[in-house]
């Protein structure tokens, strides 16, 4: 990029907010998805509103095609730029701008991280409930963007349902404000549609967060199972009981040793099988809950049942398991995290058909995932430098999605589309589907410069992948 264009954008977030030296810039080339990368021409990274509308104003007048950028912890290569030399990072606009706790809102620059907006209500008794698991890093822009969900969604639901409105500014500079600090407001939901449309809309500055009270009370138990689908049975009677739990994850043997050889909180590393399962609530209402579940425990042939006894314990399980999908680190030196959804009585086929792709693959898979909710998360692992090898985990995870929708489900559950899935969209939707939903994008970016290349098959591929991108059929 010209030197001149890149003194413009220093004028605007300052000489520390524009990144363009090459070996700085190779932090930025990839996400979570690690098969794909490129690296941008530029990251620039403001600070406030008014810095993102100046930067973006001066992209649309020299027609510079951008990239939202959270953390970059996502798992679908969603900030990869693809086409679009310029990077907007969100990691400088990290303030927490308003607390309101009689209203129950918080309104939070878009680089704030997931755990920080709990933390700073916490001693208040409040919480913001979407905790995806990598709540320590991952920002609300990119919870946002993708809709995020974590281990407590199957009893609070998704980002959607905890954010009132957010501040985007769309591809051209323009300013707009969508829902507010109120649920209920008239017209279209905007806001609704902008949250998962993966940052291709514009970018999300600001958003206000609902916020709720704390349970009162907990019970977190780890449930140790000789067999996967004596796990799976289970969280198919707890659901059947009808018992909504806060939270219920399950960890296969793989997942187990890696869990257990980092966190050392005293996993059974020759079990089967794990479930993490949490109640909250009012306390006098989860003893009899507890003796029902123990109950179901047994009666799937349960080796153990462990109660957390204090609120140390409880972390101990939570930090385990929100750190799973990093210890698979210890089992292999790449791995690549699938994200699929089945309807939650089919759990245990979609798990019998990941171990069938396994073998048939000839590849280790672990699975760490929100079983409650049907979403999987298998882990494959493999090694980069063996191009053959991660040929096949491309292929496997194509045919894990192709399972999951075989079996009434769909394509991801949280991590969203990005580059990773764009091929496998024609699994669930027809070209007339995807032209009607590419025609509401250009609503909000007409000449798609914000995130192009997107969510959406194109014929065009990255820049400068190590793997030859699939075929596109749009
Ligand atoms: C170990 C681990 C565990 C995870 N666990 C979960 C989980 O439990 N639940 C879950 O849902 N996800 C999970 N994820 C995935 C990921 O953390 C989430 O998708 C998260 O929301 C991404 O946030 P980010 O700030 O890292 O966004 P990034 O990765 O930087 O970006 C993600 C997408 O958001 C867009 N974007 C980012 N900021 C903005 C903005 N301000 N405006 C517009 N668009 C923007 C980007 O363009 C991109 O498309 C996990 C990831 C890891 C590595």
């Amino acid at each position: 990029m010209d030197t001149a264009f890149i003194a413009q954008l220093a004028a605007i977030v300052g000489p520390d907010g524009v990144v363009s030296n090459k070996t700085a810039l190779s932090v930025y080339d990839c996400d979570g998805y690690t098969l794909e990368k490129s690296t941008p021409d530029l990251v620039v990274l403001p600070r406030s509103t008014g810095e993102v509308v100046a930067v973006v104003k001066l992209l649309h007048k020299e027609k510079i095609a951008f990239v939202p950028r959270g953390a970059g912890t996502g798992l679908s290569g969603g900030c990869l730029p693809v086409e679009a030399p310029v990077m907007i990072g969100t990691s400088r606009m990290n303030k927490i701008l308003h607390i309101d706790l009689v209203n129950r809102y918080m309104v939070a620059q878009a680089g704030v991280v997931n755990l920080w907006v709990s933390n700073a209500v916490k001693s208040q008794g409040f919480q913001y409930a979407p905790d995806p698991s990598s709540q320590q890093a991952c920002t609300i822009g990119g919870n946002v963007a993708e809709n995020s969900g974590g281990p407590h969604t199957l009893k609070y639901g998704v980002t959607t349902n905890h954010v009132l409105g957010v501040e985007l500014v769309l591809p051209d500079g323009e300013v707009v404000q969508l829902g507010g600090v109120v649920d209920d407001v008239l017209g279209y939901d905007l806001r609704g549609i902008t949250i998962g449309a993966e940052g291709t809309f514009g970018i999300v500055t600001q958003a206000t967060l609902r916020l709720t009270r704390q349970p009162q009370a907990y019970r977190t138990f780890l449930v140790v199972f000789e067999t996967v689908p004596q796990a799976t049975q289970t969280v198919s009677d707890v659901i059947a009981a009808g018992i909504i739990p806060a939270a219920l994850e399950m960890m296969d043997n793989l997942m187990i040793q890696a869990v257990e050889a980092a966190f050392h909180v005293g996993f059974p590393t020759d079990a089967g099988a794990v479930l993490i399962i949490e109640l909250d609530g009012l306390e006098a209402g989860l003893d009899p809950q507890t003796k029902k579940i123990m109950a179901i425990c047994e009666r799937n042939a349960a080796r153990e049942v462990r109660l957390a006894q204090d609120e140390a314990e409880r972390t101990a399980l939570w930090k385990s398991r929100k750190r799973a999908i990093g210890a698979a680190g210890r089992l292999a030196p790449n791995y690549c995290t699938q994200d699929g959804v089945v309807p939650r009585t089919k759990v245990p086929d979609i798990l019998a058909a990941i171990a069938r792709i396994s073998e048939k693959y000839q590849l280790r898979i672990g699975n760490v995932f929100h079983a409650g909710d049907g979403n999987i998360h298998p882990i494959l692992l493999f090694d980069e430098r063996n191009t053959e090898e991660t040929e096949r985990v491309l292929k496997a995870g194509r045919e894990i999605l192709q399972a999951c929708v075989d079996l009434g489900g769909s394509l991801t559950g949280e991590h969203g589309i990005g580059v990773e899935k764009m091929g496998q969209m024609s699994l669930i939707f027809t070209p007339e589907d995807m032209l009607a939903m590419t025609q509401v994008r250009a609503v909000f970016n007409p000449e798609n410069r914000c995130n192009p290349h997107k969510i959406f098959p194109t014929p065009h591929g990255c820049i400068d992948t190590r793997v030859p991108r699939r075929q596109a059929s749009l």
